[in-house]
């Protein structure tokens, strides 16, 4: 099999309300989607989301290099010799995660197709029945907190992902607002994307919280203050999980890093390669991991979760992006706790071209000179 032509499509993820964290707020999400076709008329996509905060990465940049560097090195190749691609566009760019993960759940994508098994399949099968999720709230002032909770919980979720982003005192008593405000059965997790600084008084705040359903504090400090969360790891009693610290398999294994718990994102470590890399060194560690996301379609939001499925070390997921968009381009099933996996070949999505066309910004094809 060889491949014949790559489209790059930067799109624009319409969202149904901005989307604010920490570090940023985004009204609607950029990202990326690559089309790789093949002389056997098997197709893959892909999906980068960059995040210029946690891997440096900026759509705009994103999409040249695709184009003028990458898609061009693609043309001609077996889209089944993944490992040896992905080798070869290390050697040709370091960094740019996101870029790798586009490529990578492309070319797996057509790997099940191939095989016309789906991918968790071919990842070694399912070691889970269900994939339950979490509701992701955006940074918001606890009465306007009140109402989204209120609605989703009628919805039937079960467990609910906080994000906060102020100073860690009034943080957590706006935590221990919601606490007091859900029943014990709802599953609160925090995570708050590098905002709190002062591990000593972060310790101090969070440990007075005794609620056993607040089940972890995700990112408290800067990805780079690597003392801190190790002390935090040593004298918080609420579990501790790492995101933006931890991109990839090699700063897990460099760093020394002590932690409960792993936030993987195929966006940080090059696609599902590269997470299934990190999530067994982690179990090798006995330390659970998360598939977590940047907002991704349907596309990196079902890459995910086929190696979610697969791996019995991944106990939790939060890839919700296809709930938050106006408008996807493919048709990842949720309901209510639980995500459907279609069973279709590949990633078993099906895009909505229509749709694609609607969102994108520009696109590019590059095609064999025969082609
Ligand atoms: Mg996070």
């Amino acid at each position: 099999m060889k491949i014949t032509k790559v489209t790059g499509y930067q799109i624009e993820l319409p969202l149904k309300e901005p989307f604010v964290i920490n570090y940023a707020t985004y009204p609607n999400m950029p990202a990326f989607i690559l089309k790789i076709e093949t002389d056997e008329g098997i197709t893959g996509f892909g999906e980068a989301v960059p995040d210029e905060h946690v891997n440096g990465e900026h759509v705009n940049g994103l999409y040249e290099t695709m184009e003028h560097l990458i898609a061009p090195a693609l043309i001609h190749k077996n889209p089944l010799n993944i490992n040896a691609i992905l080798e070869e566009i290390d050697q040709l760019i370091i960094n740019n995660p996101s870029l790798k993960a586009a490529v990578d759940i492309a070319l797996h994508d057509i790997l099940g197709k191939k095989a016309n098994l789906p991918l968790y399949e071919l990842l070694g099968g399912k070691t889970k029945d269900k994939l339950s999720y979490a509701k992701v709230l955006s940074v918001k002032p606890f009465e306007q907190l009140k109402a989204d909770i209120d609605l989703l919980l009628s919805e039937g979720y079960k467990v609910i992902k906080v994000k906060l982003g102020g100073e860690v005192t009034s943080d957590c008593i706006k935590l221990k607002q919601i606490l007091d405000y859900v029943d014990s059965s709802i599953e609160i997790r925090v995570d708050c994307n590098q905002a709190w600084t002062s591990p000593k008084r972060i310790a101090q705040m969070v440990n007075s919280l005794k609620y056993p359903n607040l089940m972890w504090i995700e990112q408290p400090l800067k990805y780079d203050d690597l003392k801190g969360m190790d002390y935090l790891y040593d004298n918080m009693n609420v579990p501790l999980m790492f995101d933006e610290s931890i991109l990839n398999v090699k700063q897990l294994a460099q760093l020394n890093i002590r932690t409960d718990l792993i936030n993987v994102k195929l966006m940080k470590c090059g696609g599902i390669k590269g997470a299934l890399d990190i999530i067994k060194y982690a179990e090798a560690h006995h330390i659970p991991c998360q598939i977590g996301s940047m907002v991704e379609s349907s596309i990196g939001s079902a890459a995910g979760y086929h190696v979610a499925m697969s791996q019995r070390n991944v106990q939790t997921t939060e890839l919700t992006g296809p709930l938050l968009f106006k408008k996807d381009i493919g048709n990842l099933t949720y309901k209510v706790p639980y995500v459907y996996l279609s069973g279709l070949p590949g990633l078993g999505i099906e895009i909505n071209e229509q749709n694609l066309k609607d969102i994108t910004k520009r696109q590019f094809k590059v095609s064999g000179q025969n082609e």
